[in-house]
């Protein structure tokens, strides 16, 4: 069967699988949108429902099939998988989606052998590891939607907080997709100038340094509370990866805290996790070697840590 270039194929067509399909046939990017889900029915409704809005926007192909349908795959997406439930650990759901994993990395690696692989599935830094693993691919070639959403969702914060379009807040959130995170304030700037500075000049804070640690705390909180309202996240996670997958197709070199392998960051090696990072057409080009303090710097590696826990406990 004929390939239309740009192809991205989403494995996964539940909420975070059907509104990226959304956003990415609005956008024009792909060419052709597969969707894969063990729930057939599900898939081809999606794409039923996607296909009627064609006319309105970009010639696209977008069809439900099963993983024969990531060959020539230019982006696979990875969403299928089990969220976390109440009271459910970390470790049990990465025990449950490592399960789900160990199915269907080696279906994609067999039939989209030169693809780049977004897994976006939590808890996700431990299964980027898990499908570099499974996968055999490039480690450029393997990246975890990681940090880019709280990324996201810290600008949009800190722009409320001081009237600023969030185009102009630079700051990141590294390490673990997670509890243990981190804002490196150390390297946020607003259009240039130290944030701190920047909310007691223009934006009249006075007390700037505990009300950007309480943005972050909220940040961190804010799956919560979209999920306790609504069941899931959608929207937001669907435009992250629009924006890594327009840097991949594009070759945009667009600087992402995407997940991805590391090697002797601050001594830390051997794990996936969010770092700034040039992504482009060969995926996660490089990631960014940070300047960070002190404090940070033993913040990342009990991130690090964190995950690397978990992954000695997993069998794959
Ligand atoms: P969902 O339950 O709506 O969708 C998951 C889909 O995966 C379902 O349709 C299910 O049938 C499918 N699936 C399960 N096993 C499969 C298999 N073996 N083969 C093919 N399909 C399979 O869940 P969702 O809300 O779309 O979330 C998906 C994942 O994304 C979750 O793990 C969630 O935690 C994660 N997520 C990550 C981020 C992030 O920033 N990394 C943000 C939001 C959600």
């Amino acid at each position: 069967m004929e390939t239309l270039k740009p192809k991205i194929a989403i494995i996964g067509a539940g909420n975070v699988g059907s509104t990226f399909a959304f956003s990415l046939m609005i956008s024009g990017l792909a060419r052709e949108i597969v969707l894969v889900d063990k729930n057939e029915l599900l898939a081809k409704g999606e794409c039923l429902d996607l296909n009627h809005g064609l006319s309105l926007t970009h010639p696209t192909k977008i069809y439900a099939a099963g993983f024969e349908g990531c060959e020539g795959a230019d982006i696979v997406v990875i969403t299928a998988g089990a969220n976390r439930k109440p009271g459910q650990t970390r470790i049990n759901l990465a025990e449950e989606n490592v399960t789900i994993f160990k199915d269907i990395i080696p279906a994609i690696a067999k039939y989209a052998s030169n693809a780049i692989l977004l897994v976006v599935t939590n808890p996700v830094d431990i299964l980027t590891y898990v499908t570099l693993k499974l996968s055999g691919f490039p480690a450029n070639r393997v990246i975890g939607s990681g940090t880019v959403l709280d990324t996201a969702r810290l600008k949009y914060m800190i722009s409320e907080y001081c009237k600023v379009d969030p185009n102009n807040v630079h700051a990141y959130i590294i390490g673990e997709h997670g509890d243990t995170e981190l804002p490196v304030w150390s390297n946020a700037t607003i259009a240039g100038m130290d944030i701190e500075m920047y909310c007691s000049v223009y934006a009249g804070l006075s007390n700037a340094k505990n009300e950007l640690s309480e943005i972050f705390e909220n940040v961190k909180n804010s799956a919560h509370s979209i999920i306790e309202a609504k069941g899931a996240t959608n929207y937001s996670i669907a435009l992250a990866l629009l924006k890594i997958t327009r840097s991949i197709l594009r070759s945009e070199n667009s600087i992402l805290p995407v997940s991805s392998l590391i090697t002797d960051y601050y001594g830390v090696s051997d794990v996936c996790i969010s770092i700034p990072s040039c992504v482009n057409n060969n995926g996660v080009e490089q990631y960014l070697r940070l300047e960070l303090s002190d404090k940070e710097q033993e913040q990342f590696r009990h991130s690090a840590d964190t995950l690397k826990k978990i992954i000695g406990s997993l069998n794959f």
